[in-house]
């Protein structure tokens, strides 16, 4: 077992610790034990089994997931990953965290996730389109442009998100591009919905920098993970002036406490696929890039990588979450008592389903902006969460991660209470 997996191995599961987390918010909100029922579990959960005929003329047979938390506030909302060792538990722990990330920026959704078992590495493109297709297929009961909008996540993009708006448009005989967002621009995507989560990290840590005093062009930022999340923070932080020393993929990290040239690492793992032999840095594992030297460590690969076992290693002073998850409670605890600052996934990643509100806004009335207009509405969307957080945070002495959630929860139980139970 690679490193980096052995300390989340040892703790808890997704479901787990978003299940710990709710507690702890349910507790510090005094919520009624029937509230607390209702937030505390999904509202669907949907399974699905399906054949794909392979290259090679198998059929092989796929299993994946759906999962609605909660739609107190609007449509459900969230993406689609596909990872060989994606869970029905993880899902839910997405779909939970997707309900408080839409309430914590202010957005008129509930939460949902998707996934399927499978590995698109050992896939060719034409198996990956039928496994697609057939997922929406399996899972259109669901979806819909006022019911439930997934987008992409681990391993799935624009590519993708194509292929499932075609087929659920199939099936109804029309177009409908809202029915998915972080589509190709050509079908109704929206402009600067591919680094819109990158971005969001990067406004959120700005907005982090500003609070903190902190000067971001003396800053060592070091980022795990350079896919769609951290592949754009890293070049939209380069680019403001900071300094990126670390960086990484799955399989292997660079080091440069001068700084790495972050166009061309994106370049070269373009080329490549990989990071390993990049010339001009120094390799590192990413358990060792997570304990680099920094003042602003982003991870932004897959959850529980910040752990009991590495958190008192690392060395930040800011901890800015693109990935879901990526810290464990236990790793939480360290974090606070060593005093630092944390700008939790629900509310530093939320770039992503933002902008991917926008595009359904834009496809639900058929008029489009400009991308300066989506960047200035995502700003201010990110800077006035931030502020809603951290104020929270200081008026009920909250670590950031608790005062999010206590932001997030109050909202979601706002609606709840206004709606009333049905019938
Ligand atoms: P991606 O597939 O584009 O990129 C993932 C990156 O992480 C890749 O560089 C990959 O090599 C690396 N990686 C994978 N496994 C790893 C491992 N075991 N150790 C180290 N690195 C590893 O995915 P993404 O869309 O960038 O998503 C990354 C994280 O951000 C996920 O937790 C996802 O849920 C979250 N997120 C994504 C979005 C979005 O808009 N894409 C929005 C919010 C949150």
């Amino acid at each position: 077992m690679p490193d980096h997996q052995r300390g989340a191995q040892a703790e808890e599961s997704s479901y787990e610790v978003a299940q710990q987390q709710f507690n702890i918010v349910a507790d510090l909100l005094e919520l009624a034990p029937d509230v607390r029922e209702v937030l505390r579990y999904p509202k669907r959960e949907l399974i699905v089994h399906f054949p794909v005929k392979m290259d090679d003329g198998t059929v092989k047979m796929f299993t994946g997931f759906r999962v609605q938390h909660n739609i107190a506030r609007g449509p459900a909302k969230g993406g689609v990953r596909y990872h060989p060792d994606v869970t029905l538990e993880e899902v839910k722990a997405l779909a939970m965290w997707m309900t408080w990330k839409c309430a914590v920026v202010g957005i008129p959704y509930g939460g949902a996730k998707g996934g399927v078992i499978c590995d698109p590495k050992k896939m060719s493109v034409g198996e990956i389109e039928r496994l697609t297709r057939r997922y929406t297929s399996e899972i259109a009961l669901l979806i819909g442009p006022e019911s439930d909008i997934p987008a992409p996540d681990l391993n799935t993009s624009a590519r993708e998100m194509g292929w499932m708006m075609d087929t659920y448009s199939m099936q109804k005989g029309y177009s409908v591009p809202a029915v998915v967002t972080g589509k190709p621009l050509s079908i109704g995507g929206s402009e600067g919905r591919r680094e819109a989560t990158g971005r969001g990290v990067t406004f959120a840590i700005q907005e982090a920098a500003r609070h903190l005093n902190m000067d971001l062009l003396d800053s060592k930022i070091v980022v795990q993970g350079i896919g769609n999340v951290g592949g754009a923070a890293a070049d939209l932080l380069s680019r403001t002036g900071a300094k990126i020393v670390g960086l990484s993929d799955s399989k292997a990290g660079v080091f440069n406490s001068k700084g790495l040239n972050v166009a061309e690492i994106l370049r070269y793992k373009n080329e490549n696929g990989t990071l390993q032999g990049f010339p001009e840095a120094d390799a590192v594992t990413n358990a060792e890039l997570l304990e680099l030297p920094c003042d602003i460590l982003v991870p932004a690969a897959i959850q529980s990588q910040i752990t009991g076992e590495n958190a008192p290693c690392i060395k930040t002073k800011v901890v800015a979450e693109g990935a879901n998850g990526p810290t464990t409670p236990q790793a939480d605890d360290v974090l606070n008592d060593r005093g630092i600052f944390l700008i939790p996934d629900i509310l530093a990643n939320a770039g992503g389903v933002t902008v991917s509100y926008f595009e359904w806004v834009q496809d639900l009335q058929s008029l489009f902006w400009s991308e300066e207009e989506i960047n200035a509405r995502l700003e201010k969307i990110m800077t006035k969460a931030f502020r809603d957080v951290y104020n929270t945070a200081r008026e009920r002495k909250l670590d950031m991660r608790s005062a999010a959630n206590v932001l997030a929860v109050s909202r979601v139980v706002q609606a709840f209470r206004d709606r009333g139970i049905y019938p």
